[in-house]
C-alpha cells in the first residue's frame, strides 16, 4: 500500500471512532466519505442522513440518487470523484449542523482535502459552502447568490451549488443544478486536466463566473 492509502486509512479510522462532538452518541455509523483517492473533484455535502447513518456511506438515500443522476449527465460515476460531508455523523432528525459540531469535525475534512488533493471542490448547499468559505454558520452565505461562481481556497477551486435534497423539495432547482454540473465538467475537461493548467486558467478571477 502506498503512503496515501495508509494516511487515508488512518483518517477513516479516526472518524469511525471519533467522540469529539456529541453526535457520536446517536450514530449507528460514522460516514467518512468514499470515492477515488486520485479524484480531481471532491463533492462536499452537509451531514449524513438516516440512510447514510445506517449504511456508513455518503449520499445513498434519495438525495444521493439525484446526485448520481447529475453526475451521470456529465458522464461521471461515483468512483471517479470523492464524496463526503462537512459532518461525518448524522444529526438527529436531520436538524441543521451546530457551529461547534462543524468546528470539531472540520479538521477531518481538511485532512481529506490535503491527502486527496482535488483541484475542484463542489460544495452542496449553504452549510457546506459557508463552512468552507467563511467558516461560520452565523454568516451563512446565500446559496442563491454564490452558486455557480468560482472561489479560491488553498490553491483549489471551490464551486458552490444547491444541495440535491433542495431539488427534491423544489424540482425547479434541478435545471440550475444541471447547469452548475455542466460548468464543473467544463472546468475539468477542455485540455485543463493537469492541475496546474486548471488552476492557472480558472483562478485568475476567483468569484467570477
Ligand atoms: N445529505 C447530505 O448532505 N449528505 C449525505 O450524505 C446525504 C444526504
Ligand atoms: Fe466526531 Fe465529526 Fe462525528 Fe462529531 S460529527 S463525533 S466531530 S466525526
Amino acid at each position: 500500500m502506498g503512503s496515501i492509502q495508509v494516511v487515508y486509512g488512518k483518517i477513516v479510522e479516526n472518524i469511525k471512532t471519533c467522540k469529539k462532538c456529541g453526535l457520536w452518541k446517536e450514530r449507528t455509523n460514522a460516514v467518512p466519505g468514499e470515492g477515488s483517492l486520485d479524484a480531481e473533484i471532491m463533492f462536499i455535502g452537509e451531514a449524513p442522513g438516516r440512510e447514510e447513518d445506517v449504511h456508513g456511506r455518503p449520499f445513498v438515500g434519495r438525495a444521493g440518487e439525484l446526485l448520481d443522476k447529475f453526475l451521470g449527465e456529465i458522464e461521471l460515476q461515483r468512483k471517479d470523484v470523492y464524496i463526503t460531508n462537512i459532518l461525518k455523523c448524522h444529526p438527529p432528525g436531520n436538524r441543521d449542523p451546530k457551529q461547534e459540531e462543524i468546528e470539531q469535525c472540520l479538521p477531518y475534512l481538511k485532512e481529506q482535502m490535503r491527502v486527496i488533493n482535488p483541484s475542484l471542490i463542489v460544495t452542496l448547499g449553504r452549510f457546506a459552502t459557508s463552512s468552507l468559505l467563511v467558516q461560520k454558520t452565523t454568516q451563512v452565505l446565500k446559496i442563491s447568490q454564490v452558486r455557480g461562481k468560482l472561489f479560491e481556497l488553498k490553491e483549489k477551486i471551490v464551486i458552490p451549488t444547491y444541495h440535491p435534497a433542495a431539488a427534491l423539495y423544489n424540482p425547479s432547482l434541478q435545471g440550475t443544478l444541471e447547469k452548475d454540473f455542466r460548468k464543473i465538467k467544463s472546468i475539468v475537461t477542455g485540455g485543463a486536466t493537469k492541475k496546474q493548467n486548471l488552476l492557472e486558467r480558472f483562478l485568475k478571477k476567483p468569484g467570477k463566473t
